[in-house]
């Protein structure tokens, strides 16, 4: 064991938002045996950002490594089983208007070399069925609303992601957390006092106490308290690509028949979200604040949701889009908002969170925390924040709407990262994808399978080219076979509605 582990340590963390008591979890847990003392500090005043509702598998995985029961931890957070995204009203290609990105199955594999043939052969001018969701087994479970986990009869591994009420789940991870023996302290950290190397030595709070440690994690939300504000760390903005500021929320009833998916809608500057809960539906707006006013981004939510006349209030917020330079600093971890973020299309922050986390703690384990693997461990995490921001990117890149300035401006943006490009390029000449992203290394968390959905979603092909009327390719691949298959599968699995009766 690194030796650095082997003496007790304080840790603090600062913020109680779902970032801080994640952590506050992955670390109690992974260090049970080293005696650590672990203290969380939050302000009720200050209060938490109270949205993200949505999660990716990684979520699963998290959970799974607590050991925490969906039995036990979903009827709590009002959550609901998620198999993946819809995304409507974002191309004006014909019949491209909605697709749907799904989670990984291992049915997958056997629809996956139909759909790959197919988006092969449209993207060389054949006139064959080419959107995706017909070869994917998680968008059919989407569009029945049927849950994702499978009768025990089905011998296939299907991955899903969660909805759920974000207050909620930080409430319950924070009574494990202190179940687990993590001090919780409410109060306003209003001063950090710094030695004279400029590490963090301890926070003084409203109610007068100092608070001591030899590490700090800054979960302080988009103020970035200690990482930002003390340390001055600098946050590097991606508004040069993803423009969208500002977010509007607004809840509505849930339906009797509880769905399956998030579902993106394109607006005139920017997307609305709607998320299941077993109790609400959360929707939000979230837009670009230099081409709308607040007042018009909260109209244009109510006219869609059919809320104009509703005294149902609207939460009006800011996001801070990019990500901090170093999120390991001296003394010093930033996870969550105080790291950056990347909005919320993919739903992709907790993962985030985790990732870091997680990440952290084996770093720490192999190195300690005197900062050997700190250097590494930061360009890691920039380039986690790197590959989430080009799959969002490529969202706005492939948009093909002309009704405002946004999209077209979005449209037209020339600011795409080298990755992006070469896998527009390969896409667009034809190129087998997995191939050359794994040939040229291009560095993506997203599988291939997800990136042509998103291309193939989009509707991104050239036109069709007149074919000899007996071309082997049209033929390849017969599409009702596979929808016959895939409805087969989807007979394993229940409505999200059963699915939730725990
Ligand atoms: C519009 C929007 C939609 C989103 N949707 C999703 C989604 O679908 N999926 C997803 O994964 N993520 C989503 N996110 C991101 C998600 O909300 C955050 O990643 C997550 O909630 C973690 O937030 P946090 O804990 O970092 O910060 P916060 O929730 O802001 O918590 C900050 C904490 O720090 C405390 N604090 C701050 N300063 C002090 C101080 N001086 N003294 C004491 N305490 C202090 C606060 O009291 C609070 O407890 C969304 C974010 C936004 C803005």
């Amino acid at each position: 064991m690194n030796p650095d582990l082997q003496t007790n340590k304080r840790i603090v963390i600062l913020g109680g938002g779902t970032a801080g008591w994640i952590t506050a979890n992955a670390m109690v847990d992974s260090w049970a045996d080293k005696g650590f003392d672990i203290t969380l500090i939050e302000s009720p005043e200050i209060g938490t950002v109270g949205v993200g509702e949505g999660s990716t598998p990684r979520l699963k995985l998290f959970f799974d490594a607590l050991s925490v029961q969906e039995s036990d931890w979903m009827p709590k957070c009002n959550a609901t089983y998620k198999n993946g995204i819809s995304f409507a009203n974002w191309s004006t290609r014909p019949g491209f208007e909605r697709y749907f990105h799904p989670f990984a199955t291992q049915i997958d594999r056997h629809t996956l070399t139909a759909f790959y043939f197919n988006t092969y052969a449209r993207r060389q001018g054949v006139d064959l069925h080419a959107h995706p969701d017909r070869f994917f087994l998680s968008a059919k479970l989407a569009e029945k609303r049927q849950g994702p986990k499978p009768n025990e009869n089905f011998p296939f591994v299907v991955e899903y992601g969660y909805h759920f009420d974000a207050h909620l789940v930080g409430e319950y991870l924070k009574e494990r957390a202190k179940g687990l023996n993590v001090k919780h302290v409410q109060a306003r950290v209003l001063d950090v006092n710094q030695t004279p190397d400029g590490d963090i030595a301890s926070l003084l709070t409203d109610a007068g106490d100092t608070i001591e440690a030899d590490f700090f994690v800054d979960c302080s939300g988009f103020r970035g308290t200690l990482l930002q504000q003390t340390l001055q760390v600098p946050f590097r903005f991606f508004a040069e690509n993803l423009f969208n500021d500002s977010a509007v929320v607004l809840p509505t009833d849930q339906v009797a028949d509880i769905g399956s998916e998030t579902v993106s809608t394109a607006m005139k500057y920017g997307w609305a979200w709607e998320i299941p809960l077993t109790h609400r539906i959360g929707n939000g707006y979230v837009y670009c604040s230099s081409f709308c006013s607040a007042d018009e981004a909260e109209t244009e939510l109510r006219t869609a949701l059919g809320l104009l006349g509703s005294d149902t209030e609207a939460r009006h917020l800011k996001m801070k889009v990019g990500r901090v330079e170093q999120h390991w600093h001296k003394n010093c971890l930033a996870v969550g908002l105080s790291q950056g973020f990347i909005e919320p299309l993919e739903a992709t922050a907790l993962n985030l969170v985790c990732n870091t986390v997680y990440d952290f703690i084996e770093t720490v384990e192999a190195e300690g925390f005197a900062g050997r693997g700190r250097e590494s461990f930061n360009e890691r995490t920039n380039q986690g924040f790197e590959k989430v921001r080009d799959y969002i990117v490529a969202h706005y890149i492939m948009n093909t709407r002309d009704d405002t300035d946004y999209w077209r401006q979005n449209g037209e943006n020339k600011m795409v990262s080298d990755p992006l490009r070469q896998i527009l390029q390969i896409w667009k000449t034809g190129k087998n994808l997995n191939e050359e992203m794994e040939r040229l290394q291009i560095p993506s968390s997203y599988s291939a399978m997800s990136w042509y959905c998103l291309l193939a979603g989009y509707g991104f092909y050239p036109d069709i080219r007149p074919m000899p009327a007996d071309n082997p390719a049209a033929s390849q691949f017969n599409m009702t076979k596979i929808d016959e298959f895939i409805r087969r599968c989807s007979m394993n699995f229940r409505s999200q509605n059963e699915q939730l009766r725990f």
